[in-house]
């Protein structure tokens, strides 16, 4: 679990990466096993099909080769002609000569008296000498005898060594010589033994031992009695038995590895340590005399026997391995690519989200799914981009109009509507404004306060819309008169204030006569001339507060009105 919860957090390629290949390693090598247990048991059969050919073709020649030697025994017990002359004979001595002579592999040719004394033989050999203990001169008194193979006993010293330079080994074959019912005496053949490897040898070409093949006798009691001439040497040493899996025949037997269907080939472990793949048959004997019980067993090791199969499996494997790498390849390419695709969108996604709207989701290249997702991804930034876009536009030209309504609520606010100059809020927001920085920078500041004369005289003489007729001329004239710097402004009904920042008493003194006259000269067509008074006081200091100093020029208005109006009074 925790190995799959690790590989979860692994990046997309490397889960491709890990998954597949193991999923195309695996496929590999249960086909690769698959296949190779296929051939071995395929090659086992047809090996063993092979060797089991050469042990049944040794099989027929051994028992027809036992079947003649006997036959020929036989044969030659049966001359009467010659044997009614007596055992003997020279006649005898050439039936016995001459027919040596046909088979090289006769070492011997000899008849004996019912008492044992050889009589008769080929060379001359033994004769005079008894053989009444032999196996083959007592069994072959009472019938045609045939015996398995025995070292030689009194004619080893007589004949020479063989070609492997081992002691002469016999197989014998024996008849009575019965003349009118009556047993006069035993023929008997000593067959040299090397015939029985002349024919092991000619049944195993040369190509055929090249690749290990080899044949083996064992007697009726397990025993190796032939084998290929190098092997005779070790496997006599170690006394190599007929291997038990053989004998018994028994699949279930512990060093028998495997069988063919047919029970007659096996893979077993010899005395020697190898295994071979192994073929048995039991001699087919032709006569019950001539079944000497032979087990006769063709065999050829593991190794060569599965060479071929083995190279095929080594090349099937490397074959796999060669697919696996390409696929591991394969797959490593198209997650890099698919990989690389969504790291690009998810770099891209991040981009947008960060609010770059330089960001662009580039195309995608590693699938179908990819570009399109790419696609999708790409219009929908676009769309938010563009919508993000509009949003801000509305909003900049929303706080546009907001701060310009703002801006002309504020001028409603401290504009007097009827002359159009500030009103009494807007001129006490500039009159701190222009205070403070007269304080801070220690410049005059001074403060006109202004009113009509006799106002009420001309509303009630000439209507009130005269009357805010005259006003709004006033407003204008003190307006045109004043600097940029100065402030005009109507505080009550029909009250004006003039601030003149940089103006010292005197001065604004000077400015507020100049005003009157100004205001004095007019002529209105409606109301004829209107004049008007002033009050002027200058800021004395910075901690004068706006409104003390606004009441003194209020006093000093009081005291121009009470001193006959249309004139200024200031007050220091
Ligand atoms: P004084 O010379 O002492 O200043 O006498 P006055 O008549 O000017 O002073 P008063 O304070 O007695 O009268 C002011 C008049 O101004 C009273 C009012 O009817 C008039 N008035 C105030 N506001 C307005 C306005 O907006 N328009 C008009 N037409 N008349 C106004
Ligand atoms: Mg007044
Ligand atoms: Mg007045």
């Amino acid at each position: 679990m925790r190995l799959l919860s690790r590989l979860g957090r692994a990046s997309l390629r490397v889960q491709i990466m890990l998954v597949f290949g193991t999923l195309v390693l695996v496929l590999a090598l249960l086909l690769s096993l698959g296949f190779s247990e296929l051939l071995r048991q395929s090659t086992q059969r047809s090996v063993g099909a092979a060797l089991r050919h050469v042990a049944e073709n040794a099989n027929t020649l051994l028992a027809d080769g036992l079947l003649t030697r006997q036959r020929e025994a036989q044969v030659l017990a049966s001359a009467q002609n010659i044997w009614e002359h007596g055992l003997d004979t020279a006649d005898g001595r050439h039936l016995l000569e001459r027919h040596k002579s046909l088979d090289p592999f006769n070492s011997w040719i000899g008849v004996a008296a019912p008492d044992g004394a050889v009589l008769n033989a080929t060379g001359g050999m033994l004769v005079g000498q008894s053989v009444r203990e032999r196996p083959w001169f007592q069994q072959g008194l009472a019938q045609s005898y045939v015996g398995d193979v025995h070292p030689a006993k009194l004619l080893d010293k007589l004949l020479p060594p063989t070609a492997y330079g081992e002691p002469n080994r016999f197989l014998d074959f024996a008849a009575p010589i019965r003349l009118r019912g009556e047993v006069v005496g035993v023929l008997g053949v000593h067959g040299s033994w090397e015939w029985t490897r002349h024919v092991l040898q000619s049944l195993v070409p040369q190509s055929a031992r090249a690749r290990g093949v080899e044949l083996f006798i064992f007697n009726r009691e397990g025993q190796l009695i032939l084998a290929p001439a190098a092997r005779d040497a070790m496997l006599e040493a170690k006394s190599q038995q007929l291997p038990a899996a053989l004998a018994s025949g028994g699949s279930d037997a512990p060093d028998r590895d495997s069988a063919s269907p047919d029970g007659e080939t096996a893979v077993v472990r010899w005395d020697d340590g190898v295994r071979y793949l192994t073929a048995t048959t039991r001699l087919a004997a032709r006569t019950t005399a001539s079944d000497l019980g032979w087990t006769i067993v063709a065999r050829q090791p593991i190794g060569m026997a599965f060479e071929e199969a083995d190279r095929l499996v080594r090349l099937t494997l490397a074959c796999g391995l060669a697919a696996v790498l390409l696929a591991w390849l394969l797959a490593w390419r198209a997650a890099h690519r698919l990989g690389h695709d969504l790291e690009t969108l998810a770099g891209a996604a991040a981009r947008v989200h960060a609010g770059d709207s330089e960001a662009h989701i580039p195309e995608m290249r590693s699938s179908t799914e990819a570009r399109q997702l790419g696609q999708a991804l790409a219009g929908m930034t676009q769309r938010l981009l563009a919508a993000n876009q509009a949003l801000e536009e509305t909003v900049q030209q929303r706080t546009r109009q907001l701060q310009q309504a703002l801006q002309a609520l504020e001028r409603q606010a401290s504009t007097d509507p009827l002359t159009g100059v500030l009103n009494r809020r807007g001129f006490d927001a500039r009159m701190v404004a222009l205070l403070g920085l007269a304080r801070r920078s220690a410049r005059p500041l001074s403060v006109v306060a202004l009113d009509v004369d006799h106002f009420k005289r001309i509303n009630d003489t000439h209507g009130h819309g005269a009357g805010d007729e005259v006003l709004r001329r006033l407003a204008a004239s003190l307006q045109a008169r004043a600097r940029r710097s100065d402030v005009v402004a109507r505080v009550g009904g029909e009250e004006f204030v003039v601030l003149l920042p940089d103006t010292d008493v005197a001065g604004a003194r000077t400015i507020a006569q100049a005003l009157l006259q100004v205001v004095a000269e007019q002529e209105d067509p409606v109301v004829g001339r209107v004049t008007i008074s002033a009050g002027v006081a200058g800021l004395r200091g910075p901690e004068e507060e706006p409104a003390t100093l606004l009441d003194r020029a209020d006093a000093a208005l009081y005291r121009a009105k009470r001193e006959g109006r249309n004139r200024v009074c200031a007050q220091a």
